[in-house]
């Protein structure tokens, strides 16, 4: 089975779609294996986005990353790593296919950073990175 790193984003949280988003993974099947509520600090958000840094919304992202409390998960299934990004939909919430994470709960671009309820990890050495980041030990 292959894990994943989930994270409800600041704006999920403060939205009140946790829940919400946490009903959509357990009803696809996967595994919650680990989850807590936490406000990250900077150092952890930079890390997290490391491949991100020097682009113009990088500094915007781990603000409002830090900007309160987020929800990481590490989320465990068959090819959970497709299939999280499959419910989350694509990155901009205003074209995010309806069904989706982002497409049915989101809509602000929100620049400089887009506010789109969720990350997933994207690959199996993402997951394996951002899960050793969030989740030492786990
Ligand atoms: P995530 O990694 O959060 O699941 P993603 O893979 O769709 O999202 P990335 O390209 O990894 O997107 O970008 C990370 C996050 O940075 C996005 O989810 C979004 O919040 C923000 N972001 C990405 N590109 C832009 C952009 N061009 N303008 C504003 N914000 C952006």
């Amino acid at each position: 089975v292959q894990r994943t790193l989930v994270l409800v984003k600041p704006d999920g949280v403060a939205r009140g779609l946790t829940g919400e988003v946490l009903r959509r993974i357990e009803a696809k099947g996967y595994r919650l294996v680990a989850l807590e509520l936490r406000t990250a600090p900077a150092a952890l958000l930079e890390e997290h986005y490391a491949e991100h840094a020097g682009k113009p919304f990088y500094a915007p992202l781990v603000e409002f990353m830090g900007s309160g409390p987020l929800v990481a998960a590490v989320v465990e299934g068959d090819r959970v790593i497709e299939g999280f990004r499959s419910l989350a939909g694509t990155t901009d919430p205003t074209t995010a296919v309806p069904g989706t994470i982002r497409g049915d709960l989101g809509r602000d671009w929100g620049l400089p950073v887009a506010q789109n309820i969720v990350h997933g990890s994207d690959s199996p050495e993402s997951a394996a990175r951002e899960i050793g980041l969030w989740f030492p030990g786990v």
